[in-house]
């Protein structure tokens, strides 16, 4: 059955469209089960009913018309309990009767399984036999996993089947694709894709605008692929067969064929945008080949296919560079890079859409510290298809919208026009302290990654930086970092803040941050070498960075390092040795150093129960509850499938986080929290109540933080502590956050800002 299910799914994939899909499951598994009749109903949410999407062995006419509410027949108790119901005589059940249509009380051997895709209710699947003939083990199983694979099949399709009926126009209102929020904010621009868009077919036709340029970028890409494709052959000579080393050879020989470029150009010069031209002449010529009788030259077509995806790749980096993409973009792709954010003109980067991705990759990170509304994990996005196209980002809902129509551009126009008044109410904050009711102070720190953040921290009003990433300036960088170069873009951060403290983060790459001059190829890269266990295993490199760090800090006295992903105390032991070796040595060559404090970030459960320990060592400790909160609770922070059990108020985050806090103060010794938490206002006052010191956030959260803690008082945040504290589940702590959030619309701090 197992060849036979992924048969089936395979023939479900090729379906064009979902109509399709599921005509082939249904006619697929009527037969491989033997049953009488097989169903598939599909969920429609919105009216609480799920409507007949394709039958086998009904009547078609029922196709598309029968409707069966949550909860009524065996079919609407699928839905409802979303669970797999099994009953031999489906007459006999007390349910069929609550169903008014016929079809519904059809009599006979009953089993429904519902199809659920990221805990949502898709549809269910249904299959009947004579009544009284049971379903075997096996066929029940087969069932349960057929509906596993045929859910995903269904919200791919579903997806893909809207925007193909945006795109032909066929809208009347403004549906939208939903994602997961990933930064909140608003807003519009056009698409512009970044990386893996590199199927020839899914490029859409488009004016060229300027002629001359696009002729110029098209002869570049060529250039540039014919030369990767010569040193991808040079670097392969020797290390596989010649045959396979010389098919770079010929590829690059059939770029240098004149009627392909040629032809390409011809195309541009008559209008078409050169990723259109290009499509056209690689199909073109693949045609001529696969009609040749000869079987070596037919297979040529399957070499231009390939040559044609790979030239594309060059193309579609340009277009990512902005040279000709108008106004305020959308960047969009399957996952998106600090470089490909980073290649974009200040200013013109309007929000960021991806198909992969969680909101605690990276990327969203990012974003938040932008300030861009970001949704991510659109899967089945067909971003290939959008390229040019109007968008609206909903970062507050997680949906995005494809060609809104004016009736829906002019609302979300309002609506940033009303955020930008609301930002500008808040800024009014930056001058105030974060304070309680009742005297209690906060330091609000900025998390920051790369020189150019130190506006938007400064202006902020941070009183220092709890975060500095530097790993941001090697993952941008083609090769590592000099000492020099290190030093100078530290120097200008610790100089920018001084006398305020800066917090340095030693590099923290592994998991979701390679380096591509470093390609570390690992089954579990988050549970491989990351942050300081690279560090140790490359002191060459670690020593060059603290020594470009002490020299930064000479004459200023405001740098505080901080040691990321530190699991045992040896690790910190060995860290610290490295750093007085870079003091010394920098002593010995007469260079301008002076010594910081130390911190160590807490991460890892196990340095949570070495917390006590560890502070002795080092000046602060500083929590990363993104890291923690994946790591206590086994989830992975870059996938959205488990977004809802990856949760920071869990109560054994909390717990932890508690305990590391009191641990530091038994010592004397003070505690921040750099990680997501401290910038939502409902965690930042739960670390509040806990005792946090400093909260380090990104800039662009830090006012709504200040006004939930103006807004409170130490006590009322304590004893929201002590209360989630003792609660067993994150939900409840969720509600209890929720209710005393409300508190701060009675706030007078609140006057002239208007609330969400
Ligand atoms: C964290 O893990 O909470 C943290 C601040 O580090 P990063 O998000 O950079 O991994
Ligand atoms: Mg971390």
């Amino acid at each position: 059955m197992l060849v036979t299910l992924r048969q089936i799914m395979q023939q479900v994939r090729a379906a064009p469209t979902l109509d399709d899909a599921l005509a082939v499951i249904i006619r697929q598994v009527k037969k491989a089960v033997r049953v009488d009749a097989c169903a598939v109903y599909l969920a429609d949410v919105e009216r609480d009913d799920c409507v007949l999407a394709a039958a086998e062995g009904l009547t078609p006419d029922s196709i598309g018309s029968v409707r069966v509410r949550f909860g009524e027949g065996l079919v609407g108790l699928v839905a409802e309990r979303k669970e797999l119901i099994v009953e031999t005589d489906a007459g006999a059940h007390p349910n069929r009767h609550l169903s008014t249509d016929a079809l519904h009380q059809r009599d006979g051997s009953f089993l429904g399984t519902p199809l659920i895709h990221y805990r949502k209710l898709l549809g269910v699947l249904v299959a009947w036999k004579p009544v009284h003939q049971p379903y075997a083990r096996d066929e029940v199983t087969f069932f349960l996993s057929l509906g596993a694979q045929l859910a995903k099949a269904v919200h791919d399709a579903e997806t893909i089947d809207a925007v193909t009926a945006l795109l032909g126009g066929q809208h009347s209102r403004d549906p939208f694709v939903q994602g997961i929020s990933a930064a909140r904010g608003l807003a519009i621009g056009r698409a512009v894709l970044v990386g893996a868009q590199t199927k020839l077919d899914s490029i859409p036709d488009r004016e060229v605008q300027d002629v001359a340029a696009e002729v110029l970028a098209f002869e570049a890409a060529i250039a540039a692929a014919r030369q990767a494709l010569r040193s991808g052959g040079d670097g392969l000579a020797g290390v596989v067969p010649e045959d396979v080393s010389s098919l770079f050879a010929v590829y690059a020989m059939l770029l240098g064929n004149d009627s392909l470029v040629l032809d390409t150009i011809e195309r541009i010069r008559s209008g078409s945008w050169a990723s259109g031209a290009w499509r056209e002449t690689v199909s073109r010529h693949a045609a001529i080949f696969e009609q040749m009788e000869d079987p070596y030259l037919r297979t040529r077509a399957d070499d231009i296919r390939e040559l044609g995806e790979y030239v594309l790749t060059q193309l579609q980096s340009r277009e990512t560079a902005f040279a000709e993409s108008p106004g305020r973009c959308i960047l969009v792709g399957d996952t998106l890079g600090l470089t490909h954010i980073a290649a974009i003109p200040a200013g013109r980067l309007a929000g960021l859409v991806s198909t992969r991705g969680s909101p605690l990759s990276h990327m969203a990170v990012l974003a938040r510290a932008l300030g861009i509304p970001a949704v991510v994990s659109l899967v089945a996005f067909p971003g290939g298809r959008l390229a040019g196209s109007e968008m609206v980002v909903d970062g507050d809902e997680g949906r995005v919208y494809i060609q809104p129509s004016p009736r829906l551009l002019a609302i979300f126009q309002r609506r940033i026009h009303e955020a930008g008044m609301r930002a500008e109410r808040l800024a009014a904050m930056r001058e105030l302290p974060a304070e309680t009711l009742d005297g209690t102070r906060v330091h609000l720190h900025a998390n920051i990654g790369l020189p150019a953040d130190i506006a938007s921290a400064a202006a902020s009003g941070a009183e220092g930086v709890g975060l500095y990433r530097t790993e941001y300036g090697f993952l941008l960088s083609d090769t590592l970092p000099g000492e020099d170069d290190q030093r100078a873009s530290y120097r200008e951060v610790l100089a920018a803040f001084a006398p305020r403290p800066v917090t340095l983060r030693t590099l923290d790459v592994g998991g979701d941050k390679m380096l591509s001059y470093f390609p570390a190829v690992e089954d579990n890269p988050f549970l491989g070498c990351r942050g300081i266990r690279f560090s140790l295993d490359q002191p060459e490199i670690f020593l060059i960075q603290l020594r470009a760090m002490l020299r930064a800090n000479a004459g200023l006295s405001n740098l505080q390092v901080l040691f990321p992903m530190v699991g045992t105390v040896g690790e910190v032991d060995e860290a610290l040795g490295l750093l007085e070796r870079a003091y010394r040595e920098l002593e010995e060559e007469g260079q301008d150093a002076a010594r910081p404090g130390v911190g160590v970030m807490i991460e890892v459960p196990s340095s949570v129960h070495l917390a006590e320990i560890l502070i002795q060592r080092v000046d602060f400790l500083s929590i990363g509850s993104n890291d923690l909160t994946q790591y206590m609770l086994a989830v992975d922070r870059n996938n959205a499938q488990v977004v809802t059990p990856y949760d920071g108020l869990h109560p054994a985050v909390l717990n932890a986080i508690h305990q590391v806090i009191e641990a530091a103060h038994r010592q004397g010794k003070p505690v921040s929290i750099c990680g997501e938490m401290a910038g939502d206002p409902a965690g930042a006052l739960l670390l509040l109540g806990m005792g946090a010191d400093t909260l380090s956030m990104s800039p662009a959260l830090l006012a709504e933080v200040k006004l939930a803690i103006r807004c409170f008082t130490r006590a009322r945040a304590r004893s929201l502590a002590d209360t989630a504290l003792g609660m067993s589940d994150g939900f409840s702590i969720h509600r209890l956050m929720h209710g005393a959030l409300e508190e701060i619309r009675g706030c007078p701090e609140t006057v002239g800002v208007q609330l969400q």
